[in-house]
Parts: structure tokens; sequence; C-alpha cells
């Protein structure tokens, strides 16, 4: 390995995404020297991102930890409930509400399923506390370039020539992560050959709080609430298509999304310029590799059909900071195989079976299947009247499962 590096720390991460961003946080509050890579230009204006997050009651927490609710006032809408329709035209096509807050555990009685949370502002929010973060190094407009593992720490350099010599590396650089591939860890899965369509509306009915789908054979469409009766649109399309559409001239765009869903949704005129997103599945064969951890979207990216993708990144946060705080307290090296496998075992099969899952019922809900549309309007229908099956949904859509990292419960 070679000599000198120009910093060493416990902890380096690449990547300054939200999961990124939020791990930096929470691994220095519990006093690991930690080094952020940011591949971000600090001087440079923002990408657009027309997404707004569904952040469950777990992630919400998490971010509560990292003392980001402040910065994040005014910006958020409580989610009080899941409502899905099946827009393929049978007998069962009314709306079924799948769960709401009433389905909560008793002690959380009165407390909203989670927050709506515009994912500009999430990222402002927790670039504000990363700042104030006395315990943390943030090398800003830095990309990674290649890594060395050795038994005691890795190096890695970037492409402006520095280095870092790290006990641990989390690869939070998403989805193309060029640290997963210097890792040598290969992926499953398959583009979806569709795109999002996401834009921000104002709707003429109100929302109540309430996430709406309605389900067509080209794929989902949905309304997630934002304050001021307004909503975030994810309109699913082919690839191709939805980009096309987010070109248009908004009279054209507004023309179209009111012939096609007014009946659904009410009236809506647009509240910003859309954005087109496509859609892969994509899963790590393997969440660590030596001195190394995968975790957000450079581990997962699945369907965001119920907006799971970035919450299943902050368990991966909570994860990784509890099992380095167990690690150090019972004087193990946080970084060594044995902590790195209780990473990967705690947090496979949750991440590997909400891809499945997700993916399961895109194939279900997005086709016009004969056989299959009396099945599950009859899913939705027994989904939303059987009580354990709403309370089921409700905590995994809360995040209220018995495995959840300590910062999460
Ligand atoms: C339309 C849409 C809607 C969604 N809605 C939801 C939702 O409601 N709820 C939910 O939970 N999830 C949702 N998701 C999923 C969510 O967007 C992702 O899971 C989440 O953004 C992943 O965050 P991340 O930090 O892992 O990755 P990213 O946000 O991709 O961040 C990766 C970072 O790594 C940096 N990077 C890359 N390469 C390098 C390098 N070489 N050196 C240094 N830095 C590098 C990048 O610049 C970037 O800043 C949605 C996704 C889509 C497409």
């Amino acid at each position: 390995m070679p000599d000198s590096p120009s910093l060493k720390v416990e902890l380096a991460i690449i990547g300054a995404g939200p999961v990124g961003t939020s791990l930096a946080i929470l691994a220095a509050r519990a006093g690991f020297s930690t080094l952020l890579v940011d591949a971000r230009d600090p001087q440079a204006t923002p990408p657009r991102d027309t997404r707004n997050f569904a952040i469950v009651r777990g992630s919400w927490r998490l971010l509560g930890a990292a003392g980001v609710h402040p910065a994040l006032e005014g910006e958020t809408e409580p989610l009080m409930g899941l409502e899905a329709t099946d827009g393929g035209r049978h007998w069962f096509g009314a709306p079924s509400v799948l769960f709401d807050t009433v389905d909560l555990p008793a002690d959380a009685q009165g407390e909203p399923l989670g927050q709506m949370v515009p994912a500009a502002a999430l990222q402002a929010a927790l670039d504000t506390v990363a700042a104030n973060e006395p315990n943390l190094t943030w090398w800003r407009n830095t990309r990674f370039a290649t890594l060395e593992t050795g038994p005691a720490h890795a190096r890695i350099d970037m492409e402006d020539g520095r280095t870092v010599e790290a006990g641990l590396i989390a690869a939070c650089d998403g989805v193309n992560s060029g640290v997963r591939t210097a890792l040598g860890i290969t992926t499953e899965g398959r583009p979806y050959g569709k795109s999002v369509f996401a834009a921000d509306v104002k709707l003429e009915r109100a929302h109540g709080g309430l996430a709406r789908q309605l389900f067509t054979p080209e794929g989902p469409f949905a309304t997630l609430p934002l304050p001021g009766n307004r909503a975030n649109l994810a309109w699913y399309m082919k690839t191709g298509a939805a980009e096309v559409m987010a070109k248009q001239p908004v009279e054209a765009i507004e023309a179209e999304l009111n012939a096609r869903f007014s009946a659904f949704a009410g009236p809506m005129t647009l509240d910003g310029p859309p954005l087109a997103y496509p859609l892969h599945l994509q899963l790590a064969t393997s969440l660590v590799g030596p001195r190394a951890a995968l975790l957000g979207d450079a581990a997962h990216r699945i369907n965001p059909l119920a907006g799971q993708g970035l919450n299943l990144g902050f368990k991966d946060v909570g994860a990784l900071v509890d099992v380095m705080t167990e690690s150090r307290s019972v004087g193990l090296d946080p970084g060594s195989d044995t902590s790195l496998q209780r990473y990967q075992q705690w947090r496979r099969f949750d991440a590997a079976s909400t891809a499945m899952f997700m993916d399961a019922v895109d194939r279900a809900f997005s086709n016009d299947n004969a056989i299959l549309k009396p099945l599950r309007g009859l899913a939705l229908t027994a989904a939303s009247r059987i009580g354990p099956i709403r309370r089921a949904m409700a905590r995994q859509a809360s995040a209220d499962q018995s495995d959840l990292p300590s910062m999460m419960r």
C-alpha cells in the first residue's frame, strides 16, 4: 500500500446524497472521526429535483436524531393514509383506503404515518447541519477515484490527488457506485423500461393528507400530499414518453393530465417544471467488501411505487451506526469482517424483500390481464377491510418494525 495519506479517519463516506450526508452527521455525532467526500460543487446551482420523498416515521426519527427537523420547518406535509384504486375497468374499481393513522399501534395514535419532504429541501437541510458538525471533515467538489484495502485500513484516492486512510469506507455514491465497482461487487436487476414523470401541481380538491394511487395498465399514477393543497405527481410512463412529456409546454401537459386523471384527482395545474426519472431494479450481490459497506442506492435501487427507496437507505444508515457503536463498545474494530457481516445480515433481507415486493406489485398492477384484474381488485378490497392486514401494512409503511436501528424506534 502506498505511503503518506493526507488524512486518517475511522470512517470515509463517499457520496453526499441524503444517505451519505445523514450518515456523516450521525457517525460524527457518535464520536467517529468522519470524512464526507462530496462530488458537488458548492458554487454551482444545484440541479433541479422535482421529487418529494415520503419519509416514514422511523426515518423521520432518524432525521430528528441528526438534528435536521428545525431546518425543514414549513417544508413538510404530514402523511395521514394511503388510498389505492385499480383503474382497470371492472367491478372492484372503487378506491380502497389501504390504511391510515388509526391502523398505527396504540402508542402512536394521533401521529402521522410519516412526512412528505421535497428532495431539494431535505438535501439543503442536511447540508446545513453537516456544515456545523465539529467532528466531520467535508471535502467538497471532490470525486472518489480508486481504493486499495489492507488488513487494518483502506486507502482511498480522489480524482484531485487527495488521499485518505480509513478504517471503514461507506459507499453512498448512488446507483452507479464507483466504490462498488472498485470493490468488485456485482449487481443483479433490470431496467423497468419505465420512467416517472414527477411534478408539483395545485389541486382543487382537498387531499386530506392522503397519498392516492391509481393503477392503470401503463403503470401507476399517484398524487402525494404537499402543503397548501398541492401534490407531487408520480406518473409512470414508458421510458422516452415520460421524458418527452416533461419537455412539452405547460398548457399541453396540463391538457393531457386533466384529460386522463381529473376524474381521479380533480382539476390540476402545474406548480413548477416537471422532470422524468428512469426506473431500475438493481441489487448489489453483497452489501459489504473488505473494510467497506454499501448503503442507499449504491446497495439497492428499487421501484419507487410505495416510496421506500430512501427509507431503506436511512435504515442502512441507522444499522451501520449501531453496528459501529456496538463494535467499539466491546473493543472490536468497526471496520472488521465481523462487524461488517453483522451489518450485512441485518440489512440484506429487508432490502431484497422490499425490492421484490415492489417489483411484484408493479407486475401485477401494470397490465390489463383479464385473470389478474378481478384478483387484484379482490386483494385491494381484502387488504383494506381486514384489520390485521391494514395494521401490518401501516407498520411496514411507517417503519414500525421490531428490527429497526435504535435511532428509528
Ligand atoms: C421518482 C422517484 C421518487 C422517489 N420517491 C421516494 C420516496 O417517496 N421515498 C423514498 O424513500 N424514496 C424515494 N425514491 C428513492 C430515492 O430517490 C433514492 O433511494 C435516494 O435518493 C438514494 O439516495 P442516496 O444518497 O443513496 O443516493 P443519491 O441521492 O444518488 O446520492 C449519491 C451521491 O453520490 C455522489 N457521487 C457519485 N459518484 C461519486 C464519486 N465518484 N465521488 C464522490 N461522490 C460521488 C453523487 O454526486 C450524489 O451526491 C424515489 C426515487 C425516484 C426516482
